[in-house]
């Protein structure tokens, strides 16, 4: 699937479109070049490598849709491969998730899964040789002594002690590790390379550790395991990936990666990084999101306030917006931060093509027409699309009684309010117009109700003696209407970057209070009573909606996706 029209691409940057010839980006430079030059015999061989202790999010979707998107566009294949190097933090429920969610991003890997604890036996051998080649040692120094040893940026860091170890007894040393004779920490294979090295990656690095952990896939075969490092490149060369596509932070790990594959003398993928992800009002990394979860910030990782995969589902997203934003934001070299409304508007503008427009009254206000036959019901003809004729029409029914926006009606209403007054005339969406002759109030001065007369004359919206009313607002018959309980979101944050604190406030003091609101009586039209799962329905005026998996029968739950950007929003 490319996902790119054909002929124009947008600037990342601009927005502005470019012809496609010259609207290439970085990587599609370098894979047509590489084609070019048949560097990889012709092939593009790509891979979304998570590791599975957390949820994807709206990053990892940049992640997904680059690697498999640039596979599509250029005949090649991709793979998903687990990094599952760290059993202390991994779990099924994690790999299960993640592959739920890259299915319903819309692609398929086929039969190309991989984990790379699969490789742990190659691994082990790998590091054997590495040994015997006099490039590994065993070296007893712990986490905190290895640390000190390094040096800094400034400077140059320490030989270990036992750097200077004897094949034999490393190799020795290695295999005792692994039968588990050491305890955990107590020990480490370290690659030999530079002690003084001006990349702190190459002093030395740590490629195994001990660590008595049951892994989720390898179960208790392991107590050593290799440190992500050693792992990575390796994963990469054993499925012959060509381009090893990753973000800006495994840059100066690139030496590393290639000092590995070269001492090997094993295939030896191209890595080419791009910048993340970063949203406003947003935290996006694995870490925090867990934070938020296990603190109960959120209601678990599809909270649909949460930037992860499952959360924008739940929250009404779908995948083609998604994809559509991933493109839109393109791929560069620079860190930066990119609006949420980009997000938001890529949502809105599809389900502007393709949701079904109902009727759904939030905060509802009855209203009595006084003049309208009590018992009668008409079927109105109401329009599903109109971006989409295909779309077709639904009857909606009318009655004596309706419910309408709170927000609707206004005492001593300013001339530019074009709804409902005493006095006032407005038209019904689809039906009548009807004019406010009386407001009834509790004993609060809480308006509870309306009473207006209808023209039976304006059936349709259009009064026969060409009078114009300048608002039109949506309704909902009593009788017929379906309770729901609506859930309105803010952003999680209440601070474009969350990371912007007073003192030494933590990012979670910039959690909004106000990020989800809950409205337990409102009133939609009959047919929402039937809503799917997945599909996302504009409720005129008020925003996109989809149904919430909370739902069950006899309750409707809704989510508001978004709201709406157009003139009608402003109404509200
Ligand atoms: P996080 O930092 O959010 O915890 P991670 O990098 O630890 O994420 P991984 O599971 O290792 O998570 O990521 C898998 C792939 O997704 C990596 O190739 C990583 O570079 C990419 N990725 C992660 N976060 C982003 C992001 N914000 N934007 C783009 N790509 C990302
Ligand atoms: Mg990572």
């Amino acid at each position: 699937m490319n996902t790119a029209p054909p002929n124009r691409v947008d600037d990342a940057q601009t927005g502005e479109s470019r012809d496609e010839k010259r609207s290439l980006n970085f990587i599609e430079q370098i894979i047509e070049d590489d084609l070019k030059s048949r560097k990889w015999d012709g092939r593009v061989h790509t891979r979304f490598p998570p590791e599975p202790n957390g949820y994807l999010h709206i990053g990892h979707a940049k992640s997904i849709c680059l690697n498999f998107g640039l596979a599509e566009k250029y005949n090649g294949t991709y793979n998903l491969r687990f990094d599952d190097t760290n059993p202390a933090k991994e779990e099924q429920e994690y790999v299960d998730s993640i592959k739920a969610d890259v299915r319903w991003l819309g692609f398929d890997w086929e039969d190309r899964e991989f984990f790379a604890s699969d490789y742990f036996d190659q691994l082990y051998d790998w590091a054997v040789q590495l040994i015997e080649a006099g490039k590994a040692y065993v070296c007893d120094l712990d986490g905190e002594q290895i640390r000190e040893y390094r040096g800094t940026l400034t400077e140059p860091g320490k030989d270990s002690p036992n750097r200077g170890r004897s094949v034999e007894e490393n190799l020795d040393l290695f295999k005792r590790m692994r039968d588990g004779e050491f305890p955990d920490g107590s020990r480490t294979l370290r690659a030999k390379i530079d002690m003084s090295s001006s990349n702190l990656n190459l002093r030395d690095p740590v490629m195994y550790r001990i660590l008595k952990a049951h892994h989720h896939r390898t179960g208790d075969k392991w107590c050593i395991y290799p440190m992500y490092d050693y792992a990575h490149g390796q994963s990469d060369s054993l499925e012959r990936i060509t381009h090893s596509i990753c973000t800006l932070e495994f840059e100066n790990h690139r030496p590393l990666y290639d000092w590995f594959c070269q001492s090997l003398g094993i295939h030896n993928p191209q890595q080419i990084e791009f910048s993340r992800l970063n949203l406003t009002y947003t935290v996006m990394s694995k870490r925090r999101l867990l934070e938020l979860v296990k603190e109960g910030h959120v209601s678990g990782w599809n909270d649909p306030r949460m930037p992860t995969i499952s959360g924008l589902r739940r929250r009404g997203y779908t995948p083609e917006a998604v994809r559509e934003f991933c493109r839109r934001v393109g791929v560069t070299k620079f860190d930066g931060v990119t609006d949420i409304v980009q997000l938001e508007n890529a949502l809105r503008e599809d389900l502007n093509e393709r949701a079904t427009r109902v009727m759904a009254v939030l905060r509802p206000l009855k209203v009595v027409i006084e003049n309208y036959p009590e018992g009668q019901v008409e079927e109105l003809e109401a329009i599903n699309n109109p971006q989409d004729e295909s779309a077709g029409s639904r009857k909606v029914p009318f009655t004596r009684e309706i419910y309408i926006e709170r927000d609707d009606y206004m005492d001593d209403a300013p001339k530019k309010f074009f709804r409902l007054s005493v006095g006032r005339e407005v038209r019904l969406r689809y039906a009548y117009f009807i004019t406010c002759t009386e407001v009834i109030k509790d004993e609060a001065g809480e308006v509870v109700e309306l009473r207006c007369t209808y023209d039976p004359e304006t059936k349709g919206g259009n009064a026969p003696d060409g009078r114009k009313v300048k608002g039109t607002i949506h309704w909902v018959s009593v009788e017929h209407a379906a309770s729901a309980e609506v859930r309105l979101y803010d952003h999680l944050f209440a601070k474009e970057d969350p990371d912007d604190v007073e003192g030494d406030a933590d990012w979670r003091s910039n959690l909004n209070p106000n990020s989800l609101e809950t409205l337990t009586d409102c009133k939609l039209e009959p047919s929402l009573a039937e809503a799917e799962l997945g599909v996302g329905y504009q409720f005129e005026r008020t925003g996109y909606f989809c149904l919430d998996k909370d739902f069950r029968p006899g309750k409707l739950v809704f989510n508001r996706a978004v709201s709406l950007r157009d003139t009608w929003a402003k109404v509200k």
